[in-house]
Order: C-alpha cells, then sequence, then structure tokens
C-alpha cells in the first residue's frame, strides 16, 4: 500500500479498479511538398480544418444533449483555436517556406503556441495547452484520414487514469461506470476537473506522472475531498474510504436539506451567503448549494476564453445569462481584474518585475479606457436582466474611485442617449484588497454603495507575502492581528456610512473562519459554492454574540499562531459539546 498526494479537483470518495486512458499519438508524414504542389497541400490543409470543426460542432451538440449548454461550451475554445488567424498563418507558412506537408507544419505551429501558453504564469492559458493537444489531434487525424480514437468508457466500473484529459474525452466517456478520474495533469481550474464537478464523480488532477504510473486493474482509493490516493490499499483503508462516502452522501443530504433555509443565527444574525464563480458554467452548482447570490463573478476569466477582446455585445450576453439564470438573486460584476499572476498578453499587459504592485485591476483599466468603457457598458446593459451590481478591484484611492465612476456615468449617458435598454441605478462599489482602501475605508464608504473584502489580496498586501510564492506561503495568516484589526476597521467604517459590507477571499470558504467573520460583522460571505451548506450550518448554530466574543479574544492575541491555537481549541471544544448534546439527545 502506498499513498499519492495531488490536487483535489471534485470532491467525494472512491474505490476500484484502474482503467487507463492511453492513446496513439496520429502519424506525422515526412514528406517534402514540391514548388507546384503548395497551393493544394494548402487547400488539403484548410478542408481537414473545416472536417475538424464539423466534429467538434457534432460533439458539442452531443455535450448539450447529455450535460446541458453550458458544458457544451467548454469546446467554444476548441473552435477558436481551430479559428486563430496565428496558428493558420504559420501553418500556411511553413508549408510555403519549408516545403513541408500540411501535417508537420501544423504541427510546428501548434508547439510554437504551445510553448508560449506554457511559458505564461497564468494557469487559465496553461490549461490552453490541454486544448491545442486536443485541437492538434483533431486536425492531424482529418489530414491523414485516420478516425479519431474513440476513448471508450471502462466496460466495468473503474477510476479512470490518464496523463491528461481532454475535455472532448472526458465528455466520450461520460460517467458511466467511472467511479473517479485521476490525472498526471490538471489544476482545479482545469476542463477536467470543471467537467467532473459537472458529472458529480470525484477526480484527483495534478499528479505529476503518478497517474500514468499506476497499472491496469490495480485497486485505488480515490479521496476526492484531500486529493490523496491510495494504492493497493489494505482492508482498513477501503473501509475507511466506504464509510468516509456514507458520511459524506449523509451529510451532503442533510446540509442539502438547508439549501433554502436562511443563514441565521440563533440569536436572530442574518448573513447573506453567497457565490464566487468564474464562469457561468458555475450558477447552476450556485443555485443547487444555496447562493442567495453571486457576491463575485470574476469576469476576467470570460476574457480570458477568448482570444480576443470580447466585444461590448459578447458581454452583454454573457453577463445578461448569468444574471438572468440566478432569477432575482443579485450577481456582483467585479470589472477585469488582470495583472498580477493573471497576465494576459493579448490585453497588452506585460511581464513586471513587481507584477502584483504593478499595472493591474483598476489602474489597467483606467489607462485602456476604450475596453473599460465596453465593459461597463455591457454590464449596465446586462443588468436590465435583474438586479445586479458593479464593483472595481485593486481600488487604492478616491481619485480611481472617482475616475471609474465618472466614466460609469458616461456610460449611463451614452447608453440614456442611444435608447438602449440599461440599469440607470446600478450600485457601484468596491473591494477593499489594499491597505490603503483599508485605511480610508470612511473616506471610500461614502462614496459607494457596497464594500467586498478581497482577503486574498489585502492579507498578501498587508503582510507583505507574495500569494503566488510557496516559500512564504506560510505567513497567508488570516488571524495575524495586523489582519484582524484592518478587517475590524473596513467593518466598522461601512457601517458607520451606513453601507454593506461583505468578504470573497478564500477565508470564506474555509469552515473554520465562518465564526470569526461572523463575529467581525460582516453582512455577506462570498465563497467556492461546495463551501456554502457547512458555511451555513455554522452559522445558525452560533449565536453571534459567541462568536463577537471570540473575535474579541482573538484579536488581543500578540501572534497569528497564538490566535489559530485560541481558535482550535474552541472549535474542538465546540465540536465536543455538540456531539455530547447529540448523544445525549
Ligand atoms: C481577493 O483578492 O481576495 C479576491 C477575491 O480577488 P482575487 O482572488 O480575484 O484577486
Ligand atoms: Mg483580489
Amino acid at each position: 500500500m502506498r499513498t499519492l498526494q495531488g490536487i483535489a479537483a471534485s470532491p467525494g470518495y472512491a474505490v476500484g479498479p484502474v482503467f487507463r486512458v492511453t492513446r496513439r499519438a496520429p502519424a506525422l508524414p515526412q514528406r517534402a511538398i514540391a514548388a507546384g504542389d503548395i497551393d493544394a497541400e494548402i487547400d488539403r490543409f484548410r478542408r481537414a480544418v473545416a472536417r475538424a470543426r464539423a466534429e467538434i460542432r457534432r460533439l458539442m451538440e452531443k455535450l448539450e444533449r447529455e450535460l446541458g449548454p453550458e458544458e457544451a461550451r467548454i469546446l467554444d475554445s476548441h473552435l477558436l483555436i481551430l479559428e486563430d488567424e496565428l496558428t493558420w498563418d504559420r501553418t500556411i507558412e511553413r508549408i510555403r517556406v519549408e516545403g513541408v506537408g500540411a501535417e508537420i507544419a501544423f504541427s510546428r505551429a501548434c508547439a510554437d503556441i504551445a510553448v508560449q501558453l506554457r511559458d505564461t504564469r497564468d494557469t487559465v492559458f496553461r490549461e490552453r495547452v490541454n486544448d491545442l493537444r486536443d485541437v492538434e489531434e483533431r486536425v492531424l487525424r482529418a489530414l491523414t484520414g485516420e478516425e479519431s480514437p474513440a476513448v471508450a468508457g471502462p466496460a466495468q466500473p473503474s477510476v479512470v487514469a490518464a496523463a491528461n484529459l481532454t475535455p472532448s474525452e472526458t465528455a466520450a466517456i461520460g460517467r458511466v461506470n467511472v467511479l473517479a478520474f485521476v490525472t498526471d495533469d490538471g489544476t482545479q481550474t482545469s476542463h477536467v476537473a470543471i467537467l467532473a464537478r459537472s458529472l458529480g464523480v470525484p477526480a484527483v488532477v495534478g499528479l505529476g506522472g503518478a497517474a500514468t504510473g499506476l497499472d491496469e486493474g490495480q485497486i485505488v482509493a480515490v479521496d476526492g475531498m484531500s486529493g490523496e490516493i491510495t494504492v493497493e490499499p489494505d482492508a482498513a483503508a477501503v473501509e475507511r474510504c466506504r464509510v468516509l462516502g456514507l458520511q459524506q452522501r449523509r451529510v451532503d443530504l442533510r446540509l442539502a436539506g438547508l439549501r433554502d433555509a436562511p443563514a441565521i443565527t440563533p440569536d436572530g444574525r442574518r448573513v447573506a451567503l453567497l457565490a464566487n464563480i468564474e464562469l457561468p458554467v458555475e450558477v447552476e452548482e450556485a443555485l443547487a448549494r444555496g447562493a442567495e447570490g453571486i457576491g463575485l463573478l470574476r469576469t476576467e476569466y470570460l476574457y480570458f476564453q477568448h482570444h480576443d477582446i470580447p466585444s461590448e455585445e459578447e458581454q452583454v450576453a454573457a453577463y445578461a445569462d448569468v444574471i438572468r439564470r440566478m432569477a432575482g438573486r443579485f450577481v456582483i460584476l467585479r470589472t477585469l481584474d488582470v495583472g498580477g499572476d493573471k497576465v494576459s498578453r493579448y490585453l497588452g499587459a506585460k511581464r513586471e518585475y513587481n507584477p502584483f504592485l504593478g499595472w493591474r485591476g483598476i489602474r489597467f483599466c483606467l489607462a485602456n479606457r476604450v475596453l473599460f468603457k465596453a465593459q461597463v457598458r455591457a454590464i449596465y446593459r446586462a443588468a436590465a436582466a435583474g438586479p445586479a451590481k458593479l464593483m472595481f478591484p485593486m481600488v487604492t484611492g478616491l481619485d480611481e474611485l472617482r475616475a471609474a465612476r465618472e466614466l460609469c456615468e458616461e456610460c449611463r449617458d451614452e447608453l440614456a442617449r442611444e435608447g438602449r435598454e440599461h440599469d440607470g441605478e446600478l450600485p457601484i462599489g468596491i473591494m477593499v484588497e489594499t491597505p490603503s482602501a483599508a485605511v480610508i475605508a470612511d473616506l471610500l464608504a461614502r462614496e459607494c454603495a457596497f464594500f467586498s473584502v478581497g482577503t486574498n489580496d489585502l492579507i498578501q498586501y498587508t503582510l507583505a507575502m507574495d500569494r503566488t510564492n510557496s516559500r512564504v506561503s506560510y505567513l497567508y495568516q488570516p488571524l495575524h492581528p495586523a489582519v484582524l484589526r484592518t478587517l475590524r476597521g473596513v467593518i466598522d467604517a461601512a457601517h458607520a456610512a451606513g453601507i454593506p459590507v461583505g468578504l470573497c477571499g478564500e477565508m470564506g470558504s474555509e469552515t473554520r473562519y465562518a465564526e470569526v467573520l461572523l463575529g467581525l460583522g460582516f453582512d455577506e460571505i462570498s465563497m467556492h459554492s461546495a463551501a456554502l451548506p457547512k458555511i451555513k450550518q455554522v452559522i445558525r448554530w452560533t449565536p453571534w454574540a459567541e462568536a463577537s466574543e471570540l473575535v474579541s479574544r482573538l484579536a488581543a492575541m500578540g501572534t497569528a499562531d497564538e490566535a489559530a491555537a485560541h481558535l482550535a481549541g474552541h472549535i474542538e471544544q465546540k465540536k465536543r459539546l455538540r456531539h455530547y448534546r447529540e448523544d445525549h439527545a
């Protein structure tokens, strides 16, 4: 028995034999093309692309039938790759200049683009390499006339293991007989992770070679919650997995019963629990978990999905779709937050020495007025579809807020003049995620409708720790006295000005901090959808007075470690008491 550690990508537990997905690389015939045949070769390439495009469309129809329209749109990026001028131009240039066949020319063009994608620090772009490979193989097979390898699912219940799974392969495998997915590549944002969550199948990704090291038929136990895989588990490990699976189903069932219940403490304090989403596909999950609204729509992912800046119309359609599907629950649309680790070359951002202190968020948008206006206009227009709010990221002072608000006014006036439907009353708020915004929260609160605290950045800037650098990750300390004091100051300033204050950093998804956030006085907490039921349960169990008392004790601690130890002891004691009460009920 041995264990492997990967990234937990889709929750759930499974034990079963490994089913390996292997695929043969398509052939790359080495042919020299004579000068007189070059045009015919280019034509052959064009026809193969057309065939690949038709195949992708058929697959999208299948996905739409089986999983719904949102899942089908995952393959939009494949169509975009096929239509990308850069891939076309490079392939055609290689055929003309190097005199090689279309297979080699296209494969080399894809390799060049893959190098550029891998070079970015942006995980979303890196994930595109997988899509690119999928498209490359499809076109090569269309060129050589080879059948696309049917990646069939397992014939008996199995754990599907692969180096990586493309979205089309994951979809083709489906969920029949699939106990879990385990892959070498991938992150929580990779398409296999998104699809696995949609399919409700546990998944562990990012195993870095260990998934392909598994033998066909070998028994493995998969823990989609912790990302751990046990190879050839003994009877105790199998039993543990079975019990955890049962417990999880029981907890899920019990918590599912809370979906429509309010997040209200026993002494009557109400907190709105909202979901953070990156893509429209996540709306269903948010609703299923009882989200009362979307507290953070990271709009930059819509841009990352495109190889070009989405037009105002495309943005209106995407935002309005989310707003409509939230059926009367509000959606906070955060304007583009590129920069930092979200480098996006096609938007003109460049690599910087200190990217998190650089051209990011509102700074980038104010410097790119045309792009910014298109987004703000789209948000105003989409907001006609239902309740929405607009939020600016990375604000450091009143100048930025005022400049951004002026641009909003300009957009609103334009839309009114053009007679276009829009929401002229759209509430405008800001993320409080820079220490400077936190320090002058009282000034900012007078000029906006709400605050949402971004603890991912606020902690990084307050404690001077790069949030992407694993060497200093130990300094991510939400209970550091500097952080607690900062949060308290922001909440007090918001409440003194009579505006609501929410939190949308990852801290909101961690069950152990729920009582702290409640005690601090947040009006809203926005988190990953999967965390909603557990956080709601904590709120419903915890009197507000008790939570405030806990926060006062934590705030008096001199170090983050002391506060963390105190919180751990407090939670342990509450668990014991609850079990005691349940056992004696
Ligand atoms: C944050 O900084 O806490 C936040 C929610 O924004 P992001 O993680 O997108 O920077
Ligand atoms: Mg942030």
